[in-house]
């Protein structure tokens, strides 16, 4: 018996593939070619365990005089992923330095992952008078059974071709009449391959007669279906950007392919989805972490088979198997949720643009607000800028001001210039927008006495004081929740007061100051389910005048009309960070809420309250735009050597045990010194975490640096399984962090 010999990636937290024996008695003759084998799953003994793993490679990886065990079965007769897939997750395997087999793993469906298979053959039954010499003896039997007669006549007007299950299931007869006929040999059962269903395009509603801007975006993705090609489509929030990406994916649904759109987190509303189902007769499906299992491997199914033609999902959407991929759109490009933050770190971004390469085809990221490492690759020609500057229809640009807080009268947290512009604009009976970045009452609970504040006793952060639906202490870091202590822990005293701003304060502040006006508060303490936001829309849709109030719930996905003014409380948290990254973050979050405002016909307003009017960073924002401003964002991260400037990698150390982490980082950065070469690779700390504690956990940070991507990537590879493998990492949570984006 020939054998041959294949690699499989294991879902195990070891770096490295499993050679196994092949039995050619599995394969079919199709199969012989092992080729056609890789992205299959197997059973495979693993020690005393039994696991399903993914074959990648075939041939030994060479480990001599190892004996080598058998596959148990091999689960799938073609490829679960398709070859763009696959070498998109052997990359990011490399790429992010993570065992493949848990790439795999966090690829797939848990029901997948648990080796379920795709029912690729529809049933069919047909009326068996051939095949049965005692078919009429039978016949006259069903006279005793009313119910199987009845079916078995319905049956009969199919003539002798096979009816599809599903059409017989719908015209009444049931399955376990359909198992009785068959056990008296009067129908017979037959399976047959899923056709993948070439539904023709049709569009629902005409297309939007595009702006000469849109037209230009169009045309230019349409020329340039047959090739890998990345554009930046980059307008302001009402630009018309989701017209750009209908318009142009049209082609390609012509052309019968398939459409992948990824959307952040937050994003996938259903008025997202129904603006492209609003326009598509193709089927849509949508892929997101609320699904049930069941509910993702049937997606999945409908993926693999090419049924679904436009599929609209979160971050691991970027996974799903598409045979037939023509396009892919990343919206909201900058989005924080396309990072995985724990386990394996991808970024789906990242990861949509080697697929589409790979794929040879386009990828569209729109934003309003691209990301540094985007506008990066635009600056240097990598990435086509294709740039809405107009919003679309008969919107405004809105107007946005800095307002100076220092020495000014203010109610609540809101200047008193600021409140009249409120009650001007409710008076004109149109809609406000207030955020605030801070759920709670007040961030700070302080002893009136002597000024000490409520700590988390788990992290090294103050618990947040709300108010309903009773008084509570909250930690938004770690969740802890307890009552308001008695007394002071230091002086005690029994005088407390809140300090500070949250929502909920806020939202007492405009009852007072507009107590006959509809106010709504969006954060995560009132707004939990799709059903809170279907009586927010109806609210609005009732009320001319309102107010609503929230976080950056607020920001994204939702659309709010006849909003024409929004009033920003706090814009400074992020321009003062320890994390580079913040303003970044700060100025995408103030422009996506400013833009919340004169989606209608009517021109917005944006009031931005400040500390800091004169930081050159939020100046340039508000005066120049945000342009301007990542440009000179960028011009600061290249004079500091910051990313995009220069690639980095995180290593982080957990450990319950105060100064553990730090230790540990410390004989780490002992092996990686050797390569440390400045400026080639350099190293920062290691330093604890800016929040060294955090839900109880000690932590401790170490950051790499390098002008080139491959030096970098080769240092890792060669220190990270010594580092893993060291004596005193024992008890210690450690990993890697390859182009992160939050060093909190
Ligand atoms: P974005 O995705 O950039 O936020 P949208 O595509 O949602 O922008 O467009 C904002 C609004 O403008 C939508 O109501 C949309 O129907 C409308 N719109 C877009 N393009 C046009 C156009 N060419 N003519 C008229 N209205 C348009
Ligand atoms: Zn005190
Ligand atoms: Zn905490």
């Amino acid at each position: 018996m020939a054998i041959s010999i294949v690699q499989v990636a294991l879902p195990i937290a070891v770096h490295g593939l499993f050679d196994y024996i092949l039995p050619s008695n599995m394969l079919t003759d199709q199969q012989a070619n092992t080729q056609h084998l890789t992205g299959c799953r197997v059973r495979v003994p693993f020690g005393s365990q039994v696991k399903i793993g993914v074959i990648v490679a075939n041939g030994s990886s060479d480990v001599a005089g190892k004996p080598l065990k058998s596959i148990i079965e091999l689960i799938d007769q073609t490829p679960l992923f398709d070859p763009s897939v696959l070498q998109t997750l052997l990359w990011a395997g490399r790429y992010y330095h993570h065992p493949l087999g848990e790439v795999f793993n966090t690829a797939l469906p848990t029901a997948l992952a648990q080796g379920k298979t795709f029912n690729l053959l529809h049933s069919y039954w047909q009326v068996n008078q051939q095949g049965n010499p005692s078919f009429a003896a039978e016949l006259i039997k069903l006279n005793r059974a009313p119910q199987q007669k009845k079916a078995f006549a319905i049956m009969q007007l199919h003539d002798n071709t096979p009816a599809p299950e599903s059409a017989l299931l719908q015209m009444g007869i049931t399955r376990p009449q359909l198992a009785a006929l068959e056990q008296r040999g009067l129908i017979v059962h037959c399976s047959q391959a899923v056709a993948t269903p070439n539904t023709p395009v049709e569009l629902r509603e005409l297309p939007l007669n595009a702006n000469p801007e849109q037209h230009a975006a169009i045309s230019h993705i349409q020329s340039n279906l047959q090739h890998y090609k990345a554009y930046l489509l980059y307008g302001l929030t009402g630009s018309g950007k989701t017209e750009v990406y209908l318009q142009a994916m049209q082609s390609v649904l012509e052309a019968g392919k398939q459409v992948l759109i990824l959307v952040p987190e937050i994003g996938l509303t259903p008025q997202t989805i129904a603006r492209f189902s609003a326009r598509f007769n193709s089927p849509i499906y949508t892929l997101h972490s609320q699904m049930t299992n069941f509910q993702r491997f049937k997606t999945w199914e409908q993926c693999h088979t090419g049924h679904a033609r436009i599929i609209i999902g979160t971050r691991s959407a970027v996974f799903a198997p598409l045979p037939k991929l023509g396009m892919v759109i990343v919206d909201e490009e900058h989005d924080l949720s396309f990072k995985q933050q724990d386990s394996f770190r991808y970024h789906a971004r990242e990861l949509a643009m080697y697929r589409a390469m790979v794929q040879k085809i386009p990828i569209v990221l729109g934003t309003a607000t691209p990301s540094l490492e985007i506008q990066h690759l635009a600056n240097q020609g990598k990435v086509h800028t294709l740039a809405l500057n107009t919003r679309a229809g008969a919107a405004h640009l809105n107007t946005m001001h800095l307002l100076d807080m220092r020495g000014q009268p203010r109610q609540g947290g809101m200047l008193a210039s600021v409140v009249n512009t409120i009650r001007e604009t409710l008076k004109r009976k149109e809609k406000v927008l207030v955020f605030l970045n801070r759920r709670g009452y007040a961030p700070i609970l302080l002893c009136e006495s002597c000024g000490w504040q409520v700590d988390c006793p788990r992290c090294d952060a103050k618990l947040t004081y709300h108010t309903s639906p009773q008084v509570y202490l909250h930690c938004h870091h770690c969740l802890y929740k307890c009552a308001p202590p008695p007394s002071c822990l230091n002086c005690q005293s029994t005088v407390f007061n809140p300090l500070g701003l949250g929502t909920a304060r806020v939202e007492e502040t405009l009852h007072q100051l507009f107590p006959s006006t509809a106010l709504i508060r969006v954060d995560r303490d009132t707004t939990k389910t799709a059903s809170n936001w279907d009586s927010l829309y109806e609210t609005l849709a009732q009320t001319d005048a309102a107010i609503l109030l929230g976080t950056q719930m607020l920001a994204k996905g939702h659309h709010f009309p006849d909003i024409t003014l929004v009033v920003i409380l706090d814009a400074d948290g992020g321009f003062y960070s320890s994390d580079y990254r913040a303003a970044e973050r700060s100025a995408q979050l103030i422009l996506q809420v400013a833009g919340r405002a004169g989606r209608g016909n009517k021109k917005g307003q944006v009031l931005i309250q400040t500390w800091q009017p004169d930081n050159p960073l939020l100046q340039t924002l508000v005066v120049q735009g945000y342009a301007a401003f990542s440009e000179l964002l960028l011009l600061e991260r290249k004079e500091t050597g910051l990313p995009p400037f220069r690639f980095s990698a995180l290593i982080r150390a957990e450990s319950q045990v105060q100064n553990k982490a730090e230790e540990f980082l410390n004989e780490a950065a002992a092996m990686i010194a050797p390569y440390v070469q400045p400026p080639a690779v350099e190293q920062w700390g290691p330093v604890p975490a800016p929040m060294v504690k955090k839900g109880g956990i000690y932590r401790a940070h170490l950051l790499l640096f390098s002008s080139d991507r491959n030096t970098l990537h080769n240092l890792i590879q060669t220190v990270w399984q010594p580092i893993l493998n060291h004596p005193s990492r024992r008890g210690l949570r450690v990993s890697i962090d390859i182009d992160p984006q939050s060093i909190a």
